[in-house]
């Protein structure tokens, strides 16, 4: 797309949110009102995901002053899953730069499931965006390093500077994917026989498997997800991870498609981009103003937690968060309208 933007200088458009105790009593409310909600099913195509606890449910939101507001198993540490997908494409694209993010792994939807092999081949090789499984096996091909245990460490490093600590891996959902991610080793040799992946397939995926069994809380998510609000830096250690740029580009991938086939309906209803996790993880970001970082484990059928969801939802309503929301312009006393 030849587009005129060249030098422009970018101004932003949010606004604030309610005041603390607003948020606090909304956020305690969200928890309440979906915490008898018992539909969807916990995944259990990764053998060690099955185990989790469908009862579990934590709602936070972090806000851009590093203030957060906490209900529920916000302390509880699942696997992040997909939603590495979205801070791996973020490091990469501050390492890389808007141009060739966009061509080596694009931005659109595939319309298709998370793991499709359909969506590759209807597109000529090309794995589409970053948040199906195509696209971040294509990005975690794309992260600087000279051996694997080098990008592994940057991964690593940079998903615990978008949470303000330490993540570590969860041994048990590691080795219970890598003995059944047949299909992600089908999908990058794939990509590799397009010539998408130039880097050893089966070392990519075995890095990818690890980024999505690094632990994280929902209230990792929550300031993960404000650090991307925050123009990069988090606001909870005040550290710059990304640049605002990258923050915007990564925040378009995650509306377009952060839900999978169901992002369209989620846009809809919700307004905000997002990103969801086979654990039950579940980030949405309000730009300008906070993360929210949900985690509850039984998911719908495209994969995204049914009890995330339908808090995030009434946290979008209540708290003024839709990015395509507006009000009737009234005009000052004495002005035209
Ligand atoms: N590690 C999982 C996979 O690649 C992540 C999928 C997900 O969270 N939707 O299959």
């Amino acid at each position: 797309m030849e587009l005129d933007v060249d030098g422009v200088a970018e101004r932003v458009s949010t606004g604030t949110l309610p005041g603390w105790d607003d948020v606090e009593a909304l956020v305690q409310k969200a928890h309440e009102r979906n915490a008898g909600v018992t539909s969807g099913t916990v995944a259990d195509y990764i053998p060690a995901l099955a185990a989790a606890d469908p009862a579990l449910f934590g709602v936070c939101v972090a806000e851009v002053d590093g203030a957060t507001h906490g209900a529920g198993d916000v302390d509880h540490a699942f696997s992040i899953q997909s939603i590495s997908k979205a801070f791996v494409y973020a490091l990469v694209c501050d390492e890389l730069g808007h141009e060739l993010a966009l061509e080596r792994v694009g931005v659109n939807n595939t319309g298709l499931a998370f793991n499709s092999v359909m969506a590759i081949e209807l597109n000529d090789g090309h794995p589409m965006n970053p948040m199906v499984n195509a696209g971040a096996l294509a990005t975690t091909a794309l992260v600087p390093g000279q051996t694997s245990e080098a990008r592994w460490a940057f991964i690593q490093d940079g998903l615990s500077r978008f949470a303000g600590r330490r993540l570590e891996l969860d041994a048990a959902v590691y080795e219970s994917e890598t003995e059944t991610n047949q299909r992600n080793q089908a999908i990058a040799r794939l990509l590799q026989s397009y010539g998408r992946i130039t880097a050893d397939p089966a070392e990519v995926v075995d890095v990818y498997t690890r980024q999505c069994s690094l632990l994280v809380t929902a209230r990792d998510l929550a300031v993960m997800g404000a650090t991307l609000a925050d123009g990069g830096v988090n606001p909870v250690t005040g550290e710059r991870v990304v640049s605002a740029h990258v923050c915007r580009d990564t925040l378009s991938v995650m509306a377009a498609s952060g839900l999978y086939e169901r992002s369209g309906e989620w846009l809809f209803e919700i307004g905000m981009p997002g990103k969801s996790g086979v654990a039950g993880g579940l980030v949405a970001i309000a730009p300008g103003k906070a993360g929210i970082g949900t985690f509850s484990p039984p998911l719908d059928a495209a994969g995204n937690s049914v009890r995330g969801q339908r808090a995030t939802a009434f946290l979008s309503r209540s708290l003024g968060l839709n990015l395509f929301s507006s009000d009737v312009h009234h005009p000052a006393e004495g002005q035209d309208r």
